[in-house]
């Protein structure tokens, strides 16, 4: 009989664990509170096993044609100023091989998503009762409905997680909030990922797309780890209050963001859930492990992750058998990758000139051409994957190999 998946979150694990589903027949809906696919966000990093994954779905040429052709990372001081410079091809280099904007890669799974995915916009779960074989569901908008099986994919902040594993969860508070928009790009831009730090606690970068706009983030230290809902309205004043005065681009930053419609924003957690499964509802992505952008991992897990789950899923009539092996085969690596470097973040922020100069004085050396030829020593390039992925022997592996 077919199984009937409801996901909640149409991002990067939703999309990819619909993918997964709907390719071994899969009766799939995806709901997203949003109003339609989020398209904003930076650049994301695609890495270790996930690119093997987005290859199996046929998207790798698709994800390099949308490179967005960054240069490399260059910490700016508050004239814009060059104070390091890391190039791609330098031995140190922050912008990775197969990256591209997270709502391009959003968009490219959606779309190879089969049709018969039934997307939902504008929604939100309210309620998840067992009901025997079933979960009965219930909506802020729709009416109630049953499925077999309920995966929550929705992001770091997500509030289907507490109504799967309740207080079975920590979310680590990294001290700090991050945003994500996106602001014209000015004849004065330029094709690095330019990165600003203030010396009032904020970090501002900006960086190039391949759709003539620029990528805004704004970071800031703050004690507040448990907001309330912001409207997109708060949300720009948060940032605004933030920005004002702090220097280099961050007057321009505040003014572009009045025209702005999307902004991710909120304090950085780190998810660790003691169990990603309860009954027959289960997390996947930042919902269940979201490491932060501080481990560059977020995309990478999110990927590996939701592609074992949808395979477990499809491998195993019993859902439980299938949660069990889900989290027996991927809780170590996600685990590892939650691990931050000493000092990080505090480390980047600076509260003060002489922390700032500092900083600055850092990137200069760690780019400094005896560095890069130190670092070359010790790195032997290697590139192989640190997660062994595992193989399914399922329809959709076999079409595409
Ligand atoms: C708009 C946006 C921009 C981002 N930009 C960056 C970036 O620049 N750099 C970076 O490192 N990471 C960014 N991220 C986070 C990054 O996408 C994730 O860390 C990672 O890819 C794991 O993805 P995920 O699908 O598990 O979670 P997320 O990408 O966080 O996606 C969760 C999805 O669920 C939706 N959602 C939230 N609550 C509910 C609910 N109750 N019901 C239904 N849907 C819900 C959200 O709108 C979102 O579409 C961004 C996320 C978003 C949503």
């Amino acid at each position: 009989m077919t199984k009937k998946v409801l996901i909640s979150g149409a991002s990067i694990s939703g999309p990819t664990t619909a993918y997964w589903l709907a390719r071994n027949g899969f009766d799939v809906t995806v709901l997203e509170r949003a109003s339609e696919l989020r398209l904003g966000g930076q650049n994301i990093d695609i890495t270790d096993a996930a690119r093997d994954i987005v290859e199996l779905m046929g998207l790798r040429d698709a994800i390099a044609d949308r490179h967005t052709g960054e240069k490399g990372l260059r910490f700016v001081d508050e004239d814009g100023e060059v104070q390091g410079s890391f190039p791609v091809d330098q031995e140190v280099t922050w912008t990775r091989e197969v990256e591209i904007l997270r709502g391009d890669l959003a968009k490219l799974i959606v779309d190879a998503c089969p049709d018969s995915v039934d997307w939902r916009f504008g929604d939100h779960i309210t309620a998840l009762e067992e009901e025997g074989d079933k979960v009965r569901v219930e909506f802020a908008e729709g009416e109630a409905e049953t499925f077999d099986i309920v995966v929550a994919a929705d992001g770091m902040n997500s509030g289907t997680r507490d109504l799967i594993v309740g207080d079975d969860q920590t979310e680590d508070y990294l001290g700090c909030w991050a945003s994500y928009f996106t602001i014209p790009r000015y004849e004065r831009d330029n094709d690095w990922w330019n990165w600003y730090t203030s010396s009032n606690g904020i970090i501002v970068f900006l960086r190039p797309d391949n759709q003539g706009t620029i990528r805004a983030s704004v970071n800031f230290l703050s004690d507040d780890s448990n907001p309330d809902h912001m409207s997109l309205e708060d949300k720009k004043r948060i940032l605004k209050d933030k920005l004002r005065g702090s220097g280099w681009e961050s007057d321009r930053v505040a003014h572009d963001l009045d025209g702005v419609d999307d902004i991710f924003l909120g304090p950085l957690h780190q998810v660790k859930a003691d169990r990603w499964s309860s009954g027959r509802c289960v997390l996947t992505g930042d919902a269940a492990y979201c490491p932060t952008p501080y481990t560059g991992m977020g995309t990478t897990l999110a990927i590996i992750g939701s592609y074992i789950l949808a395979n477990e899923l499809a491998a195993h009539d019993d859902h439980k058998a299938a949660f069990d092996k889900y989290e027996r085969k991927f809780r170590d690596f996600a685990e590892k990758s939650q691990k931050l470097w000493p000092g990080v973040p505090d480390l980047a922020y600076a509260e003060s000139e002489w922390k700032k100069y500092l900083i600055n004085l850092g990137a200069g050396l760690a780019a400094s051409a005896p560095m890069q030829k130190l670092v070359a020593l010790f790195d032997g390039g290697d590139d192989e994957n640190d997660f062994e992925l595992p193989k399914y022997e399922n329809r959709a592996a076999r079409e595409t190999a």
